[in-house]
């Protein structure tokens, strides 16, 4: 029966949870949690916490924020405003087909794009199988031992090659040749990334102008970018006979064909998996990669995924040798690649275990045929089409037609590339349909069916590929989508992401990337723009970054923003080159010192380093505060030659430091810039801003705060904001304003994920954005209180507070009962956790970074398990536990535990349903402990052979 009161309006909102999408704990939640650190409301924990000298004084305002729908219907006119044509352009980016099962399950799956960069491998096998079979794949196109997985977009990945050629040649020359035939903006990178440390840049035709002695390496595209199909190999051994290095850009997909790099001598190869099912997405993310001869294997950059086995002698796999490179290296660092593309690495390797190696070369076969047949047809028309040989990239002269066809062809919905004043160039790819040449050569003025050509391979026969590749069983599986569905939720489901435990990661910031910001990634009209269309066929794009761009200002501070930089450690390395070029305009060229302090992230001293600066180790205090006297020492006594200082603001101890003004002005005052990483800006948004503290440059990692997911690794964007004295020196693009100083391949980046933080401020609002912060604040603060008596926490600020992040100490458990570190970050994975940042910044600590998105109830769980471990660790303080074989010692526990002979001082119950871990929905680590050691000694970085593949390979 129903009453009267049924019949009320209530006054409820069905969809008024705006802020609750983002924030996790309830109303009563919170108040729960101030109550447990003392405070009667959440500013007035706020007030404790974020010093008065810093905060912000006018509060973030632009509008109330927009409901889920809303927010939906803005994406999708947004979207509407960009002009969908086909893009022959080429340039490096290509039409692809994602295949749906790869675009569902893992593009579009929680349980891939949230996980976290492989650090811990027992939780992380699903991925770095996916990944070393993206280094199988990589291997064996290019014909190269050793493959990495994965750099940032191929211009980038050329720079490396360069740099790593700098370190490995014996040449000591310092000139780097460029083939007049690779990508404009390959050219453009490795223009920037050679002037600071003072490498010549040597353009031109390698077959006229290379001079191998006066170079320490060379960089050839293959296919070249206007098309040409050439043999180098002639060149490669005259570079080795003067001890150079040969770097060859090349297309995976033309290497189906073509004779591989590795055949013809390179020793480095480079380029781009783009077209292996990557949507261009207006310029990125895609996987760029990297491979080489085995004898430079120690020298790659970017992350290795390897085989080593784990406790019980299984195979397992793991990140290799340099994993954390810039960390241990710092300034001597050779490379600052940080976050990488490993998503896009995996759809990548997917694509090839899909389509296998006969669907590979019967899709590089179709593109060349297609392309011959254009040919003939222009050629029929009377234009003169080069080269003579080509895969799938023709250039035709066509004189004073130029602007009439391009434009006839954009009235046909095609989009060719302008070379020049009087050429053409076409690229074909997997989605060129006949309908696609006919309108090609309508566009030339000719009425052609594709029936009317017999097309023949134009490729030349000595180049002609002969070698295998793809023979790993993985890429022969039964191709029945049932199949691939079930190989990618297998892989998918030996992990441990987002979708199934928070990841207390400090630093990384690992909230919630919000189903309704990742819709829109894989709209066409977003995914499907070439970077470089027309402008005009890219208005929902130029709107979305200008308008993203300004809020970013506001909440930063900044004046001016550049969305370049694809990931943080990029945008670092993009605003010390701002920075730089502002002395240098000054006339202050000699200015070069970057005073970094000790606890700086590993990528701060390695991408000084890359901008040609001399780093200068600030000490910290033991209360993990700059040290002010030291700080304040360094800059007078440098202070001629001071170029900036880099710090992190909250520190990489999590504490908002009273002094960071002062360090601001001391800098300013000895002539430097000072450049703010934004990595922890979750602690400041709405609060305070790096701008108004005395900072001159930031990046914000749109991967971190602003809900773009890790993706098990990359994608990521790390736009640098400036204040106005340094925009004229941010940096240029040759496909927009022609200028220098270009930091990634694309002009805006990986521009296609950008949706996803647009949304995350549309729906949040300046208020609920600031909500954010502070509830990030509280759960940090919540779980140093009830961790209090277990663990220490290192640093806190004088009125005994964390910002939104906090570091425990796990040391003095080495001594009482030797327990180490690793073993807490391992027994959290029995309790259904992936351990927080292990070992950084300060050795032997975890550092704990719960975000806003978490409830109390999954930060109590998480808490409960903490605290358990920490008895169990007393168990054996107190000697009522082994000090060897104990749950710590032998985490993390797998099914394979339960079965057979249990020979152990502690119940089977005790080793896999610790505290935090769920009973139905246990997560079983696939693995136990993976042996490091074993791993780096027996290198092994391709897929093993087909006895490990029983399960797999069925
Ligand atoms: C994550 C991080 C970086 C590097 O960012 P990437 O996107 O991984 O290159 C730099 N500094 C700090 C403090 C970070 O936490």
């Amino acid at each position: 029966m129903t009453t009267a009161a049924d019949f009320t309006f209530t006054d409820y909102k069905p969809y008024d949870f705006a802020n609750r999408r983002h924030i996790g704990p309830s109303p009563s939640e919170m108040a729960a949690m101030l109550a447990v650190l003392g405070y009667e409301s959440l500013d007035a924990l706020i007030d404790d916490t974020v010093p008065p000298s810093i905060r912000q004084t006018e509060p973030l305002a632009w509008g109330p924020a927009m409901t889920e729908r809303e927010a939906l219907d803005t994406m999708r006119e947004t979207a509407n405003r960009n002009r969908k044509l086909v893009s022959l352009i080429g340039q490096g980016y290509y039409g692809t087909i994602t295949p749906p099962v790869i675009q569902r399950n893992i593009l579009e799956n929680p349980a891939w794009y949230t996980a976290y960069t492989p650090y811990q491998p027992e939780i992380s096998q699903g991925r770095l199988e996916a990944l070393l079979n993206y280094q199988t794949m990589v291997c064996d196109l290019t014909g190269l031992d050793v493959a990495n997985a994965s750099l940032l977009d191929e211009a980038t990945a050329a720079a490396e090659g360069m740099a790593m050629a700098e370190r490995v040649a014996k040449s000591k020359a310092t000139a780097f040749f460029v083939d007049e035939n690779c990508h404009p903006q390959t050219i453009a990178l490795l223009k920037t990334r050679a002037e600071p440390l003072g490498w010549t840049i040597v353009i031109g035709d390698p077959f006229a102008d290379l001079d191998p002695a006066a170079v320490f390496g060379a960089i050839f595209q293959y296919p070249g970018t206007y098309g040409h199909v050439r043999d180098v190999s002639g060149l490669i051994s005259n570079l080795h006979v003067q001890g150079a290095i040969a770097v060859v850009a090349a297309d995976p997909l033309a290497l189906a064909l073509l004779k591989s790099p590795g055949d013809m001598g390179a020793d480095i190869a480079i380029g781009c998996t783009q077209r292996f099912g990557v949507p261009v997405g207006y310029g990125g993310p895609h996987a760029a990669y990297m491979a080489v001869k085995d004898v430079y294997k120690r020298s790659m950059p970017g992350r290795l995924v390897g085989v080593s086995v784990d406790s019980r002698g299984n195979r397992a796999y793991r990140l290799s040798l340099q994993t954390r490179e810039q960390h241990i290296r710092r300034e001597k660092a050779t490379s600052n690649i940080c976050t990488a593309q490993v998503l896009l690495a995996v759809m990548a390797s997917m694509y090839a275990v899909f389509h296998g190696p006969q669907g590979i070369k019967a899709i590089a076969q179709s593109v060349h045929q297609k392309t011959v047949r254009l040919a003939m047809g222009l050629e029929k028309l009377g234009y003169t089409v080069e080269p003579d040989v080509f895969f799938d990239t023709i250039t035709v002269d066509v004189g004073r037609l130029q602007s009439v066809i391009l434009k006839s062809a954009v009235a046909q919905e095609v989009n060719l590339r302008r070379i020049g004043t009087t050429k053409i160039g076409i690229s074909l790819d997997e989605r060129s349909r006949p309908v696609t040449l006919e309108a090609v050569w309508r566009a030339f003025g000719g009425d052609f069916q594709v029936a009317d050509f017999e097309p023949g391979y134009r490729l030349p026969k000595s180049l002609l590929r002969t070698s295998e590749y793809l023979t790993h069983p993985i890429f022969h599986m039964n191709r029945a989508e049932s199949e691939m569905t079930r190989y990618i939720r297998r892989l998918s489901d030996r992990d441990l992401a987002l979708d199934r435990s928070m990841i207390p990661l400090g630093s990384c910031t690992m909230k919630l990337n919000a189903t309704a910001e990742m819709l829109p990634i894989t709209w066409p009209e977003f995914a499907e723009i070439h970077p470089f269309v027309p402008v005009d066929q890219a208005e929902g794009y130029r709107h979305m970054i200008t308008d993203l761009g300004e809020k970013l200002c506001t909440i930063t501070g900044y004046d001016a923003i550049s969305m370049q930089p694809n990931s943080g450690a990029q945008g670092e390395y993009a605003g010390l080159l701002t920075i730089r070029a502002y002395h240098i305009a000054n006339g202050d060229v000699h200015r070069d010192v970057c005073l970094i302090p000790t606890s700086a992230h590993g990528t701060n001293p390695a991408s000084a380093q890359m901008a040609g600066m001399k780093v200068v180790v600030v000490k910290v205090s033991d209360n993990g505060d700059i040290d002010m006297a030291d700080f304040r020492a360094k800059a007078g006594q440098y202070a001629a030659n001071l170029s900036c200082c880099m710090i992190t603001y909250p520190s990489t101890h999590g504490v908002f430091e009273e002094n960071v003004r002062e360090v601001c002005e001391i800098v300013h005052q000895n002539g430097g810039q000072v450049y703010m990483d934004g990595a922890n800006m979750n602690a400041m948004v709405g609060l305070a801003r790096p701008g108004d503290i005395g900072s001159d440059v930031s990046h914000l990692n749109l991967h971190k705060t602003f809900c773009i997911p890790h993706g098990g690794g990359g994608p990521g964007m790390g736009p640098i904001g400036v204040k106005a004295h340094l925009a004229p020196y941010l940096p240029g693009h040759p496909e927009t304003d022609g200028g220098d100083g270009a930091v990634s391949a694309a002009p805006f980046g990986s521009a296609s994920i950008l949706p996803i933080s647009w949304s995350y401020c549309l729906m949040m609002g300046g208020e609920g954005l600031t909500q954010a912060t502070k509830v990030a604040i509280l759960n940090a603060n919540y779980i140093a209180a009830r961790l209090k008596g277990a663990y220490e926490v290192l640093y806190k600020s004088a009125r005994g507070r964390v910002a939104h992040e906090c570091i425990i100490d796990t040391r003095p458990l080495v001594d009482s009962a030797g327990v180490t570190v690793d073993d807490v970050a391992k027994r959290l994975i029995d309790c259904g956790f992936h351990a927080p940042t292990m070992s950084w910044p300060v050795a032997g600590t975890l550092m704990i970074e719960p975000t806003e998105s978490e409830t109390k109830a999954e930060l109590d769980r998480f808490c409960d398990a903490m605290l358990a471990i920490r008895e169990e660790a007393r168990a054996i303080e107190e000697g009522r536990m082994d000090r060897t074989n104990n749950p710590l010692k032998n985490a993390p526990h797998t099914v394979e535990d339960l079965v057979g002979e249990w020979d152990r001082p502690y119940s089977r119950e005790q080793a896999c349903f610790p505290p935090g871990a769920f009973r139905v929905d246990k997560y079983w680590s696939p693995v136990n402990r993976v042996d490091n050691v074993y791993g780096d000694r027996n290198l092994v970085c391709t897929c093993p052979p087909l006895e490990d593949y029983a399960e797999a390979a069925e």
